[in-house]
C-alpha cells in the first residue's frame, strides 16, 4: 500500500522582505544587502508590506518600527495573526536608541530580532543567514509534519473505512487498537475494546485459558501468521458470532500482531442450513436416510461403552403403492405425511424416527430395558397405521410391516442392525403381513449367502462373466423367423450356468442393473449386427429391461448413444418391459413410452396376465407387442379356464393392433392350438432354447416344422 506523496517544488533563492517609509532608506538597504543567496523585495509602508506577503512567498522581513499610518508594531501583529505568516521571522530596524519598553514590545508583538541604526552590515547579513537557515528548517519540518498528518489521516480513514474487522493486540493479548467495522460486529465501541484481553471475546472448543498458552500466541512467537474459520467471539450483547480470524505479527518494534475478523454468520447460517436439509426428509419433517445413520452412529458409539441395549425397527407400509398409484401422488404425500405424524406421537420424544425411503420407516429405540418392549412398540405402531381413514374423500386402508434388530445381539454395526431389522421385515411381509418380526439367526443365514452371491456379482461385473443367448421367435403362420429374445446367463466358476430369475432381483436390489443392463445393450446390439445380412437387415432383437432400468431417466440417452454407435435401426429393436415395471408409476410410464416411440423402438409387455393386466393401462399406453406368460401356455391345454385367458389376449390383441407372442411353446399340440387361434408369434424350447451367437447365426431364416427341435447343424 503507498500513501499519495507531495512532488517537491523546485529550489528557488529565499525572498527578503525591506519595509521602510523611506526611500532613501530602502534604496540604501536594497544596495547593502545585494547578495546572491536571497532576492530583495521592498515595500514603502505597512500596507504595502502586507500586500506583498500575501501574493509572495517571503522568507524573512526587515521592518522599519516608525512608519506613519501603520507602524512596525502594527505589521507584526497582523502578520502573527495569519496563519501564511505567523512564523516569518521579522527583524525590527530602528534608527533611535530604544527604550527597554520598545524592545520588549516589539518582542511581544513577534520580532525576533532587533537590529538599531547605525548598524554593522556584516552583522546584519550574519543574522539574516542564521535566521534563514533557521526559517528553512522550520519550513521543512512543517512540510514533514504535514506528510506526516495526511499519512496518519490516510491509514486511519483506511482501518474506519475497512469492512473487515481489524484489531491490533499485544504481546500480552490486550487489545491496543479496534476499528469500527470489529466495534459494530461485537456491538460495542471501539474504545470498549481497547484495553480488554482478547481471549475474553473468543469462543472455541478446547481454547486454553490463559493467552500464553494459546496457539495464537505461539504462531506470533514463531513469526508466522495463524488462520481459524471456526471460531465465534463474545458480543457486547451476550451473542456468539461466527467469525474467521487471522493473526499476523507485525513486525519491527512493537511487539504486538495485527487480528483481521471476518464476519461468518451468513456463511454458517447457509452451511447449517444445508446440513439440515441433507439430513431432513423435506415432506415429513423427519429424518431422511443420513440423518438416520448419523443419529445411529453416534448412538452406537455411546452405547459401545455403557453396555446399554438398544433396537432398530424398520417398518415398511404394506398397500402403500396402490394408494399412490390409484389416488395419485398428492394424495400418497398426504397418507405418509400423516403416517409420520402417527409415528411420532407413538413415540417418546428421544426416540428417534426417520423416512428411509418412499414407504419406508426407520425407528431407533434409545436405552431398551427388555427387547420385548421394541415389540410392544411394534405392535403399537402396526395398530395406529392399520385404521381405516379418509384421503381426499376416499377411505383407504393401510397397514405395516416392521422388522426389529437389536444391539448387540442382531448386529454390532450401523450396517448390520440395519440390514437385520431390513431381512426382519421382509420375514414379516412374507408371514402375511401387518405383522412384526425379531430377527433371527437363520435371516442371518440367508443373509449371508445372499450377501456372498451380492459379492461375487460384483466380481462377475468386473470380470465380464456374463454371456447372452438368443431365443428364436417363429411367425406360426409361415415359419419365418422374426427374430430374436437376448437373454442373459451368469456363468459362474465352479457352479455353472445361473439362471437370470436368481440373480437378476439382486442386481435390481443392488443397483447393478444399471452396469449389466448398459453390458446387455451394448453386447446384444452388436452381436446381432454380426448375423447374416438377410437377418441383420429385417429381423427384431427383443431386449429384456428391468423395472429398475426402465424407470431410469437415461434409458432413452443410453439408447439413442447405442442405437447411433452401433447403426441400427430403431424399429428392429424391441424392450421387454413387465406389467409390474409399468404399473410402478403410471405418469412415468407414460412419459417414459411416448419418447420411447419417438425414438422409434418398440416395447413388449412381457409375462402378459401374471400382473394387474389391466385393460386400462392397455388402452393409455403406446405399445407394440403382448407377450402371453409361459404359465398360461403350459395349461392351457389341460385348463379351460387358462385357454380361455390365452384365446382373450389373443383377441385382446387383435383389437387393439398389437402383435402376440406365445411364450414358452414346448409342444406341437401347442403350437398347433396356437395356430388355430390365430396366435401370430411363438417362442419356445419346441423350437430352440437361447441360443449361444455362433448357432443363432445359422438359424434358418424359415423353419421346417417337421424338423423340431431344431437342431444345429454341427
Ligand atoms: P422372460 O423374459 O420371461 O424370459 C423367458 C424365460 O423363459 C427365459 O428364462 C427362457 O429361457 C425361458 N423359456 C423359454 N422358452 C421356454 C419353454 O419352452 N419352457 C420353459 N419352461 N421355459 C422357457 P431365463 O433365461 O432363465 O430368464 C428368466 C427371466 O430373467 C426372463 O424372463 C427375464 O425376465 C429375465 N432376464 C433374462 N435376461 C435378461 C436381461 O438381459 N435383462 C433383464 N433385465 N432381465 C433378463
Ligand atoms: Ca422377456
Ligand atoms: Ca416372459
Amino acid at each position: 500500500m503507498t500513501m499519495p506523496v507531495q512532488t517537491e517544488a523546485p529550489y528557488q533563492a529565499p525572498t527578503l522582505l525591506v519595509v521602510d517609509d523611506r526611500q532613501e532608506n530602502l534604496v540604501a538597504m536594497e544596495a547593502l544587502l545585494e547578495n546572491s543567496a536571497w532576492q530583495v523585495r521592498s515595500a514603502a509602508s505597512g500596507e504595502a508590506a502586507l500586500r506583498c506577503l500575501l501574493e509572495n512567498e517571503v522568507e524573512l522581513v526587515l521592518l522599519d518600527v516608525q512608519m506613519p499610518e501603520m507602524d512596525g508594531f502594527e505589521v507584526a501583529r497582523l502578520m502573527r495573526g495569519t496563519p501564511r505568516t505567523r512564523f516569518t521571522p521579522i527583524i525590527f530596524v530602528s534608527a533611535i536608541a530604544q527604550t527597554q519598553d520598545a524592545v520588549l514590545k516589539g518582542y511581544a508583538s513577534g520580532a525576533v530580532d532587533f537590529i538599531l541604526k547605525p548598524f554593522d552590515p556584516q552583522v546584519l547579513r550574519h543574522k539574516i543567514r542564521a535566521l534563514l537557515v533557521h526559517e528553512q528548517s522550520r519550513r521543512e519540518l512543517q512540510q514533514l509534519t504535514l506528510q506526516l498528518e495526511r499519512a496518519q489521516a490516510f491509514n486511519a480513514s483506511v482501518l474506519a473505512n475497512a469492512a473487515e474487522g481489524i484489531l491490533v493486540v499485544d504481546e500480552q493479548g490486550c487489545i491496543q487498537f479496534a476499528n469500527p467495522a470489529v466495534a459494530q460486529m461485537l456491538q460495542g465501541g471501539a474504545a470498549d475494546l481497547e484495553g480488554t484481553a482478547l481471549m475474553s471475546y473468543l469462543q472455541q472448543p478446547g481454547l486454553p485459558v490463559r493467552w500464553q498458552d494459546s496457539e495464537f500466541y505461539r504462531y506470533w512467537q514463531r513469526g508466522e501468521t495463524r488462520r481459524v474459520h471456526d471460531i465465534n467471539l463474545h458480543t457486547f450483547t451476550g451473542e456468539l458470532l461466527p467469525v474467521a480470524l487471522s493473526f499476523s505479527p507485525l513486525t519491527g518494534l512493537q511487539r504486538s500482531m495485527v487480528v483481521i475478523v471476518l464476519d461468518m454468520s451468513i456463511e454458517r447460517a447457509l452451511h447449517a442450513q444445508l446440513a439440515s436439509q441433507a439430513i431432513t426428509d423435506p415432506l415429513t419433517g423427519l429424518l431422511n436416510r443420513r440423518g438416520f445413520n448419523q443419529a445411529l452412529e453416534s448412538l452406537l458409539a455411546r452405547v459401545v461403552r455403557s453396555g446399554k441395549r438398544i433396537a432398530v425397527l424398520y417398518l415398511d407400509l404394506d398397500g402403500f403403492k396402490r394408494i399412490n398409484d390409484s389416488l395419485g401422488h398428492a394424495a400418497g404425500d398426504q397418507v405418509l405425511q400423516y403416517v409420520a405424524e402417527q409415528l411420532r406421537v407413538c413415540l417418546r420424544p428421544y426416540d428417534i424416527l426417520a423416512r428411509v425411503g418412499g414407504d419406508e420407516f426407520t425407528i431407533l429405540l434409545d436405552s431398551l430395558v427388555h427387547p420385548e418392549y421394541a415389540a410392544k412398540i411394534a405392535e403399537k405402531l402396526i395398530q395406529m397405521i392399520s385404521v381405516r381413514h379418509r384421503v381426499d374423500g376416499v377411505e383407504v386402508t393401510l397397514g405395516a410391516s416392521v422388522g426389529i434388530a437389536s444391539f448387540p445381539e442382531c448386529g454390532q454395526d450401523l450396517e448390520g442392525l440395519l440390514r437385520a431389522a431390513d431381512m426382519a421385515m421382509y420375514e414379516a411381509k412374507r408371514a402375511g403381513r401387518q405383522q412384526y418380526r425379531f430377527f433371527s439367526p437363520e435371516m442371518n443365514g440367508r443373509a449371508r449367502s445372499r450377501l456372498m452371491l451380492e459379492e461375487s456379482l460384483r466380481t462377475a461385473i468386473e470380470q465380464h462373466d456374463f454371456q447372452l443367448v438368443y431365443q428364436p421367435q417363429i411367425h406360426l403362420q409361415t415359419g419365418r423367423l422374426r427374430g430374436f429374445e437376448a437373454l442373459l446367463r451368469w456363468q459362474r466358476a465352479g457352479v455353472g450356468t445361473v439362471s437370470p430369475g436368481l440373480f437378476i432381483p439382486l442386481l435390481e436390489e443392488t443397483r447393478l442393473i444399471n452396469q449389466v443392463g448398459d453390458w446387455v445393450f451394448h453386447t446384444g446390439v452388436s452381436q446381432f449386427l454380426t448375423l447374416p445380412p438377410a437377418f441383420r437387415e429385417q429381423q427384431i432383437l427383443s431386449l429384456n429391461v428391468s423395472p429398475v432400468q426402465f424407470s431410469m431417466p437415461s434409458l432413452l440417452e443410453d439408447l439413442r448413444r447405442v442405437l447411433d454407435l452401433h447403426q441400427l435401426a430403431p424399429a428392429q429393436l424391441e424392450l421387454e418391459v413387465t406389467e409390474s415395471a409399468l404399473m410402478h408409476n403410471l405418469e412415468n410410464t407414460r412419459e417414459q413410452l411416448q419418447q420411447l416411440r419417438r425414438l422409434g423402438v418398440r416395447v413388449a409387455i412381457d409375462d402378459f396376465g401374471t400382473g394387474y393386466s389391466s385393460l386400462a393401462y392397455l388402452r393409455h399406453f403406446e405399445l407394440d407387442t403382448l407377450k402371453i406368460d409361459r404359465l398360461f401356455i403350459a395349461n392351457m391345454l389341460e385348463s379351460e379356464r387358462d385357454a380361455a385367458i390365452v384365446s382373450s389376449i389373443i383377441e385382446l390383441g387383435r383389437n387393439l393392433g398389437l402383435e402376440v407372442i406365445a411364450e414358452g411353446v414346448e409342444t406341437l399340440a401347442q403350437r398347433n392350438w396356437l395356430v388355430s387361434h390365430n396366435c401370430a408369434v411363438m417362442q419356445g424350447f419346441l423350437v430352440a432354447p437361447g441360443l449361444p451367437l455362433a448357432q443363432a447365426q445359422n438359424f434358418p431364416l424359415t423353419l421346417d416344422w417337421q424338423r423340431l427341435p431344431y437342431k444345429p447343424t454341427p
